[in-house]
């Protein structure tokens, strides 16, 4: 994620954390992880990135989101939604996070061991999401 800088990035209102949390908690989450614990940011250097949205282990109470869906600084609520399987994606990392803890996950986020240890259920809490909130697979 290059370019992050905490300065430029911009807490949600409490409208559009509370229409995210609203889609997330439609959605099959695993054990343990509660979406509402974490704080949600705009991050316009993510519009670079092609990502919707990401967590990394230097916020590990942070989930960047690119504001791709704001119209004049504003959210329509439905576009909240349409990002929360990506926002799910980053919250199963960050829970992975804290249940190996930082040495075992930083190791286990080596290329090779990521795509076989821990994308795996990242992607399928993101693909039940997109099922539980109706939204086209990505
Ligand atoms: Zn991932």
């Amino acid at each position: 994620m290059p370019g992050i800088n905490e300065d430029d990035c911009q807490f949600l209102s409490l409208r559009d954390r509370t229409a995210l949390l609203s889609a997330l908690s439609l959605c099959r989450l695993p054990a343990g992880l509660e979406p509402a614990a974490f704080m949600y940011r705009w991050a316009p250097a993510m519009l670079d990135c092609g990502y919707a949205a990401k967590w990394r282990p230097a916020y590990p109470d942070s989930v960047f989101l690119a504001p791709l869906c704001m119209v004049r600084g504003q959210v329509p609520p439905y576009m909240l939604a349409t990002i929360a399987p990506a926002v799910l994606h980053e919250l199963v990392h960050a829970g992975q996070y804290s249940r190996l803890g930082p040495a075992a996950y930083l190791l286990c986020s080596l290329p090779l061991l990521n795509a076989a240890l821990l994308e795996p259920e990242a992607r399928r809490y993101e693909k039940l999401a997109e099922r539980d909130l109706g939204l086209p697979s990505a």
